[in-house]
């Protein structure tokens, strides 16, 4: 196995569909956002789909409360190209309404729909349609017996949540289904994940629910999301962040790139703070990571401040730069091949990175590492 490879094996699951997504089995690991513009407003909506549709994102969840949303829902879907998962609460009118308009996926409790006759409804609708259903479990929400039982939200709660939905759809030999179970603390949902993924088949959604802010949410979820997806657990993935949902997505990618799982854009590779740094890294890395964001193909990238490890990075890079004084050297598949001027490097690194990137992909295609 090569250094670019993962090592984790996945946990075997069901391959379903949201819209032209592959969902499990063998299918990337797919990254998920969710929208925060109100639905209602269609425009906004729209403009934020795109957005993050530009960043790489595969599936993004908008919000139906109401009925004024579905039939928003309808003008979003014509003006949109992703997938788009429809996040119904209780109302299975809604559902039904969404589905008709061309919703990929129901996000939808079935028992949280009232009456044997509305699951009913809404399974048949789905069966019917070819459209998945997503249950979502959140620990923040569990049903009042189910709280009474465990006395707090614990993983086994999380899990008979979820297991009681689950049995409502099989019941109706209904398998076309993924699940989250979704906790804001990184033990719990890690622990009801792995409950859940020894007790069906189903492809997992997961999720450190409520994260928190950009960076503290970000911290939160790798660890949480690292854990499963070094299990082999998981199929695809939301980051919740109190931030841009196009951070979230890029949060997500930066995640499974970390573990080789799938690469994305341009790995960087850059020292910390050093006093031995013969030009800036921090602000060179900074502004190349603006710059270069539209940039899809897998690369690796190391921009290193001096000799001490400057070479042995740009020896497995695509690109290197190792600091010296006045002028750096410049690596590229391993080999010296300039020397550059540390007074002009962003734009100079710039240009050389845009012309590898298309050399190694023209069509700046995006790579999935599989284990
Ligand atoms: S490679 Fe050089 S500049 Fe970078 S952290 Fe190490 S000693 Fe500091």
């Amino acid at each position: 196995m090569s250094a670019h490879q993962s090592p984790i094996i996945r946990r075997k699951s069901k391959q379903i569909m949201v819209g032209n997504v592959p969902v499990g089995g063998d299918a990337p690991i797919t990254v998920q956002t969710m929208t925060n513009t109100k639905t209602t407003d269609v425009a906004a909506t729209v403009e934020q789909i795109q957005r993050i549709e530009r960043v790489g994102a595969d599936l993004v969840r908008v919000s139906v409360p109401t009925m004024e949303a579905a039939e928003a829902f309808k003008l979003i879907k014509q003006q949109t190209n992703i997938p788009i998962i429809a996040d119904i609460h209780f109302d299975y009118r809604i559902a039904l309404k969404v589905a008709e308009y061309g919703a990929d996926c129901l996000r939808i409790n079935p028992g949280n729909i009232g009456s044997e006759e509305r699951v009913r409804a809404v399974v048949a609708c789905a069966r019917d349609l070819n459209i998945p259903i997503r249950i979502g479990v959140n620990g923040g929400s569990l049903e009042r017996d189910i709280q009474e039982k465990y006395g707090e939200p614990t993983a086994e709660a999380l899990l008979e949540s979820a297991m009681r939905h689950v049995d409502y759809l099989d019941r109706l030999n209904f398998d076309n289904f993924k699940v989250s179970v979704k906790a804001s603390d990184v033990f719990l949902a890690v622990g009801a994940y792995r409950l859940l993924a020894k007790q069906i088949d189903q492809p997992l959604h997961l999720g450190i629910t409520e994260a928190g802010g950009f960076r503290a949410g970000a911290v939160k979820s790798a660890i949480g999301l690292g854990m499963l997806l070094a299990d082999g657990i998981g199929d695809t993935l939301r980051i919740s962040l109190a931030a841009d949902p196009v951070e979230e997505v890029k949060v997500g990618f930066d995640i499974l790139k970390s573990l080789r799982i799938r690469s994305r854009g341009i790995n960087f590779i850059a020292c910390p703070s050093c006093s031995r740094q013969e030009f800036d890294v921090i602000s060179t890395v900074n502004a190349l990571e603006e710059r270069l964001e539209d940039i899809i193909t897998p690369m690796d990238v190391s921009i290193i401040g001096c000799v001490v490890n400057g070479p042995g990075e740009a020896l497995v890079s695509d690109l290197g730069l190792a600091g010296a004084a006045n002028k750096s050297a410049f690596y590229e598949g391993g080999l010296r091949v300039d020397r550059l001027d540390n007074k002009d490097l962003i734009p100079v690194l710039e240009r050389r990175i845009r012309a590898r990137a298309a050399m190694l992909d023209p069509a700046n295609q995006i790579r999935i590492d599989k284990a």
